[in-house]
């Protein structure tokens, strides 16, 4: 029940990260992934490593920015035609700020333009999408522990575009629900990725993760792929407006 296979699964953020580990693992499960970023050289690396790995390359690559709304809705469109059933939405950016009264209103406009309003856009669409086709499938939407938290590591607009995204999976599972669509989250915590290298300096990854992970490490992008993976297969049948924390234990401390 846990398969994916020859399902078509669309992963935005595909070209770095977690959307590159789980468009690599859900290809390796035999679903026919459709990659999206707005990082065309990173998306031919993600190419390039699933066919390494002996899985089938994505059945298509849509090139967009996910920041500007127009682009959003023609990725939309475009995305039809491949007709998913599953999309993985990890596309997200994180603009630093020690303190709360150095955020910008750029810094605010960007980050929840990427971070929600593309989550709400493409997760409306691709649901609108299901339902015409009269298909059961379902979503998981990238949300952090920040949005538990606060904020984490100065990242204030950051936290709240992810508690943002935790509250509209709820909205979404009860709007689609009846179709048989179901919509989840994940949270993680911190994962070795690009992004917390960039946002969260040297030293201070090692003082965070022995404060508050009982774990002790970081989390391999590919660990939040596979209960990704799980959410989104059929082994989750009856899990929708969930948010599934993958943090090391950090919130339960
Ligand atoms: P990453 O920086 O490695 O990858 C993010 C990907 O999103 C990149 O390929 C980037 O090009 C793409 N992207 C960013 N802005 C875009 C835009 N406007 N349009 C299209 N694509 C865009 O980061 P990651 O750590 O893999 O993050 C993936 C998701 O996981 C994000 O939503 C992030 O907030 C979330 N997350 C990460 C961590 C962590 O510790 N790394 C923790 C919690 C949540």
């Amino acid at each position: 029940v846990t398969s994916l296979t020859d399902r078509v699964i669309v992963v935005t953020g595909a070209a770095s990260g977690i959307g590159r580990a789980t468009a690599k693992e859900c290809a390796l499960a035999g679903a026919r992934v459709v990659a999206v970023d707005r990082n065309a050289e990173g998306l031919k690396e993600t190419r390039g490593m699933i066919e390494q790995a002996g899985a089938a390359a994505p059945i298509g690559e849509v090139v967009a920015d996910l920041a500007d709304h127009a682009a959003v809705e023609s990725a939309v469109a475009d995305l039809a035609q491949y007709e998913p059933d599953h999309l993985f939405h990890a596309a997200g950016i994180v603009i630093r700020r020690d303190d709360i009264e150095d955020v910008t209103l750029d810094d605010w406009d960007t980050q929840v333009a990427v971070n929600q309003r593309a989550s709400w856009f493409l997760t409306r669409g691709f649901c609108q999408q299901l339902v015409a086709r009269e298909r059961i499938g379902s979503v998981v939407l990238v949300s952090s522990i920040s949005g538990h938290l606060g904020v984490m590591s100065g990242s204030w607009v950051y936290a709240s575009t992810k508690a943002g995204v935790t509250s509209m999976t709820k909205g979404f599972a009860k709007t689609f629900g009846p179709h048989g669509i179901r919509v989840n989250a994940v949270a993680p915590g911190l994962v070795e990725t690009p992004m917390v290298r960039g946002g969260v300096r040297g030293q201070e990854v090692d003082d965070l993760i022995n404060t508050n992970v009982p774990l002790r490490r970081t989390a391999d992008p590919v660990e939040i792929s596979r209960a990704s993976m799980f959410l989104l297969s059929d082994a989750a049948s009856f899990v929708t407006g969930a948010t599934l924390e993958i943090d090391g234990g950090w919130l339960r401390r």
